[in-house]
């Protein structure tokens, strides 16, 4: 199974590769090379809201003492991959692809270093 490419509309990209291709990530038509990735929407509103789970997952793993608010948000990041296969894609190019994965990286650096902290400030 194919979904339609958003640069020149041919059922190119196989349907895994739209699954796991994100802002920072895009999927690459074999037609036209053009890079795409699920909605703009989806992908800003998932970027605003694992910012937001983000500093309440940290908040409660630091006041429950506990790892399970950080579990919460990886399982949040893990749906964010897979829901946006179902939505229209976007066109994109590879200098938007890079600048994103750069935030990407910094906002998985700060989920270790809070998953870190809360290792260090666990106590039974
Ligand atoms: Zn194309």
């Amino acid at each position: 199974m194919k979904v339609r490419c958003p640069h020149c509309g041919e059922k190119s990209i196989p349907l895994i590769n739209r699954i796991l291709s994100t802002p920072g990530g895009p999927s690459r038509c074999a037609n036209c090379s053009g890079l795409s990735y699920p909605g703009e929407w989806f992908s800003l509103a998932t970027s605003l809201l694992s910012q937001l789970l983000l500093i309440v997952a940290i908040v409660g793993s630091i006041w429950y003492r506990s790892l399970w608010p950080l579990v919460g948000f990886g399982a949040f990041l893990l749906a964010s991959f897979f829901v946006p296969a179902f939505l229209p894609a976007m066109p994109t190019t590879a200098e938007k692809a890079a600048r994103t994965r750069k935030r990407t990286t910094i906002g998985l650096v700060l989920f270790v270093l809070a998953v870190i902290a809360a290792g260090v400030f666990y106590e039974p």
